[in-house]
């Protein structure tokens, strides 16, 4: 008997702990949460909003995985961040799949507070993953009552010239005063040693903070440009690097930026209502370890003094002379005895916030491709790019001598620099030129701080001695989107097309949107609107876009009514507006909502939305709007702005329907039901004519309209889209159309059946057209056709979404939004052979390549943890994976093959599918 106890017990042993390890294997999930994000950033250290949301990004080794519940806890201190112990937040089970934008719902968030959280999940069979990596966020100033400092500027009494005095239309040549800008300055003691400190700034125009010595970080053109009398951005610095024990320093550039605007414009910014000397907000708290804090804070205490910017202007430039630098000023040791006190002043009206924005920086630096000297001491560079930015500069000169930059995007026939394109709007002899003065010590670097331009040739003046690559570099900036989104094929044209989209897009949002980065930097709704699904296609826009919608919100009448350029200083609500620009207060949040699942930004905008439908409604007579402008820049033909603008005023209405739909407002959601049929209803009776049954404005735009923008009646879309179809192909012009008709033609020609006939007129040089502009020897999108005016716009920028949406083929799906589900339904074009594109969603990364062979199509998909995909191709013979659609493996939910088309619902996980039929036969010629 003992004999078999010793052989069974063993055994026993071994099937109990197999046992138990299998239910342990089991109830562990392979889905691991590889991000956690804060206001869809990686740890922020300035949140200010209440209920800040969460998002977990998620990996799985199996396929098809999704969560099918989550756990969030958040604590106080990182010890706390237990289940048993989490002091904050702990949601406990929750079942739901949201993994995106879930908005904090715990205790009440404090002042400058750090907030560690975790996250685990269930999966697709109720298994838990472990919890997350912790991460942190945390809380920025909540109240006034958080701010010792008060905002500080320049004595008056030093009278640094005309800043005040309205800048009159100057003879040519003659010279724009100096005026300099003040540094501000600080020295106080660390006595014990310190556990974090903190700066909180906010310095008007822009500012940079320089602490013992060295810049802190580097973020440019900070805060971000708004309305100031509405809304002041604040920035949250950690500099407990740069302390030292006993004494230290801090030291504040500013610039006029928008805040203090010079230039004689026709944008009216220098009556702007914020306007006043530059100035600074600052507060440095220090935690020292044995957790006592002092608050080092902006007021009378603080010295000034003018500074080595002796001119600043956003639309002018900047003059920097080296003389005038105070060696080691931001130094503690620094005699500031000769300085001047401050003077404390009230400061913008506009409410504190902290900037949730990703900041302006350097992205890239381009060396000159070609210097030509053309006279004495005269050089044009040319750096084969026009971009967002300048120069930045190193070389040696002697004290006293000046080096001049002039920026432009053409030379004359000449070679000349020529800024005649640029420059009509603003009225002073000087336009986009820095200045710097050399001081004479070895080599010297400098770029401008507080502005930029728009070029890609600069012409030096005052250099002596030869001028190399070593001297100049081109530095491009724009906000640092932190995306790594790619779409390229097989055509060089259309990858080029897809660039210079990206250098326009990049090059027009510095911090907010704009329409040109030289001549206006204005940001111009109507550009906005109708570039943002390339922007949310290409970047990750959330924040940077939910600003910029905040900055219209500030912008609107009581009546509703809304400018043409947000932020603006009263200039834009008699003209430069209208339902096509207006569109940009519904559209971007509506598209935030489509393309990153934000449900916050559709509550904030909607009373704003209701308030701007009332006042539309007054311009509306009988359903048609006739105000406002139309189709800009088009190639040829005009479309009567009542085309246009009705239709947009529809889809005001339709789309505040559902907005009002997903609050749970029924009677606002019926009500504009009602209206939007009412102006569809004038739209088919007043543009159609009663006989033939015609569309009366059928120009390509208006055309595209009334299919884009689903206006036309469902019995009429067959042969609108004929004759769009037939005026695209048969016109000598072949393509006919301004700024809106480039987002309505090319999206409802494809929509109804024919993206070919747009991907044919997408690739080509012919005039007009994005090819047209290259074969020219443009890097950027141009404003218009025949390249007159600005050479680097972004309203024709939808082009690049096209691409993203047809060619690869991502879809979102407005049922589930985020692309919690989407579509991928490639357009196989004949003559493109592959296309590969990474898209970021929130989720992860989409990724699409696809390619052909002899006799098939490859297509790879990547589909993120928590998604799922509808993936629709032409019928046909199809494998995947190397097998036929089997509904038992894994990840593999649907297939049909109906109306001539394969459905192959796919969920998370890489897949490999293959049809299996000859190329030419379903990519569809012309
Ligand atoms: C801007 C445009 C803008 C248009 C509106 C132009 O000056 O550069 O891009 O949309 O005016 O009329």
């Amino acid at each position: 008997k003992g004999n078999i106890m010793q052989k069974i017990l063993p055994l026993l042993f071994v099937l109990i702990i197999m046992g138990s390890s299998c239910s342990k294997k089991e109830s562990v999930s392979d889905i691991s949460i590889k991000k956690l994000l804060c206001e869809n950033q990686s740890n922020p250290n300035h949140i200010d909003n209440l209920h800040p949301r969460l998002t977990w990004i998620m990996d799985a080794k199996s396929k098809g995985q999704f969560q099918t519940a989550y756990q969030i806890l958040v604590a106080s201190s990182k010890d706390l961040l237990t289940e048993k112990k989490a002091d904050m937040w702990n949601t406990g089970k929750v079942i739901s799949s949201a993994s995106v934008l879930v908005p904090y719902k715990g205790k009440k968030l404090h002042s400058g507070e750090n907030y560690y959280f975790t996250v685990r999940i269930w999966d697709k069979k109720g298994n838990v993953s472990e919890y997350a990596r912790p991460a942190v966020w945390e809380m920025a100033l909540l109240t006034l009552d958080d701010w010792h400092a008060k905002w500080i500027s320049a004595p008056r009494v030093f009278d640094w010239g005309k800043r005040d005095a309205e800048i009159k239309r100057l003879p040519p040549d003659s010279k724009v005063p100096d005026d300099p800008l003040p540094l501000f300055r600080k020295s106080f003691e660390v006595d014990k040693p310190v556990k974090s400190a903190k700066v909180y700034i906010s310095g008007l125009g822009f500012y940079e903070l320089y602490v013992n010595g060295q810049k802190m970080g580097d973020h440019m053109l900070v805060p971000a440009f708004t309305d100031y009398s509405k809304t002041v951005l604040y920035e949250v610095l950690d500099i407990t690097e740069a302390l030292k024990a006993g004494a230290n320093a801090m030291g504040v550039m500013v610039g006029n930026g928008w805040y203090n605007p010079v230039s004689n414009d026709v944008w009216s910014f220098s009556r702007a209502p914020w306007k006043a000397d530059p100035a600074v907000l600052c507060q440095l708290e220090i935690t020292y370890t044995d957790g006592e804090k002092k608050w080092i804070a902006s007021d009378t205490s603080w010295k000034c003094a003018p500074g080595p910017i002796i001119f600043s202007s956003v639309r002018l430039g900047e003059s920097y002379d080296a003389t005038k630098e105070y060696e080691g000023w931001t130094q503690p040791d620094f005699d500031d005895r000769k300085w001047t006190d401050v003077r404390v002043v009230r400061g913008p009206e506009g409410k504190l916030k902290a900037m949730n924005i990703p900041p302006v920086k350097i992205m890239k630096e381009l060396l000159p491709q070609t210097i030509k000297h053309m006279a004495h001491n005269t050089y044009i560079v040319d750096f084969g790019q026009n971009m967002a930015g300048f120069v930045k500069m190193k070389a040696s000169g002697r004290r006293g001598e000046k080096i001049s930059f002039r920026y432009a995007e053409k030379l004359t026939p000449g070679g000349e620099l020529d800024q005649k394109n640029i420059n009509p709007f603003v009225a002073d002899s000087r336009f986009q030129t820095d200045e710097y003065t050399f001081k004479g010590e070895g080599i010297e670097q400098w770029h401008p701080r507080f502005n930029y331009h728009g070029f890609r040739y600069v012409e030096v003046k005052g250099w002596e001695g030869p001028l190399n690559e070593k001297n100049l570099t081109a530095c491009f900036i724009h906000t640092d989107f932190n995306t790594t989104n790619i779409f390229s094929c097989s055509l060089p044209l259309i990858n080029r097309i897809q660039e210079n989209t990206r250098w326009s897009f990049g090059s027009n949002f510095i911090n907010i949107p704009t329409d040109c980065p030289q001549r206006e930097k204005n940001g111009w709704t109507g550009d906005a609107q109708l570039a943002s699904e390339t922007g949310l296609f290409n970047y990750n826009m959330l924040t940077s876009y939910e600003k910029w919608i905040h900055d219209i919100l500030d912008a609107q009448k009581p009546n509703g009514m809304l400018p043409g350029i947000v932020p603006t200083g009263g200039w834009g609500y008699h003209w430069g507006n209208g339902p096509a620009w207006d569109y940009a207060l519904l559209i971007i949040p509506w598209n935030l909502y489509l393309y990153e699942g934000d449900r916050k930004i559709i509550t904030e905008v909607y009373p704003a939305v209701k308030k701007y439908i009332d006042f539309l409604s007054t311009k509306s007579e009988n359903g048609i709007v006739s105000w406002g402008l139309g189709d800009w820049c088009p190639a040829r033909t005009k479309t009567p702005e009542k085309v246009t603008s009705t239709a947009y005023y529809y889809m005001d209405l339709v789309l505040a329907s559902k907005m009002a739909s997903l609050q749970g407002l029924t009677e606002d959601q019926n009500a504009y039901i009602k209206l939007a049929n009412n102006v569809k209803e004038a739209f088919n009776r007043d543009f159609f004519d009663h006989q033939t049954g015609k569309f009366l404005y059928p120009t390509q735009t208006g055309l595209g309209c009334a299919l884009y923008m689903q206006i036309a009646d469902a019995d009429k879309i067959k042969e609108i889209t004929e004759e769009l179809k037939k005026a695209v192909t048969t016109s000598d012009l072949n393509v006919d159309f301004g700024i809106l008709g480039a987002k309505y033609v090319p999206n409802a020609l494809s929509k109804y059946g024919y993206p070919s006939v747009v991907f044919h007129f997408i690739n080509t040089t012919r005039y007009p057209g994005w090819g047209n502009w290259i074969k020219q020897g443009a890097t950027t999108l141009w404003e218009c056709w025949d390249g007159t005016s600005s050479r680097n716009h972004i309203m024709f920028g939808d082009v690049s979404a096209w691409f993203y949406k047809n060619l690869a083929g991502i879809h979102p799906d407005e049922n589930n939004p985020g692309f919690k589900h989407f579509f991928i339904e490639p357009y196989f074009a004949p003559e493109i052979q592959w296309v590969r594109c990474t898209k970021r969603t929130a989720y992860g990364d989409i990724n699409v390549h696809w390619l052909k062979n002899r006799d098939s199509i490859e297509l790879n998909v990547s589909i993120p943890v928590n998604t799922n995909v509808s993936v629709i191709l032409p019928a046909g013979q199809l494998l995947v994976d190397g097998e036929k659609p089997d509904l038992k493996k894994e990840g593999i939910i649907r297939f049909k093959s109906e109306n001539n088309k394969n459905w192959l619902d796919l969920g998370s996980g890489n897949y490999k599918i293959v049809e299996l039929i000859p190329t030419a036969k379903h990519v569809g010629i012309l």
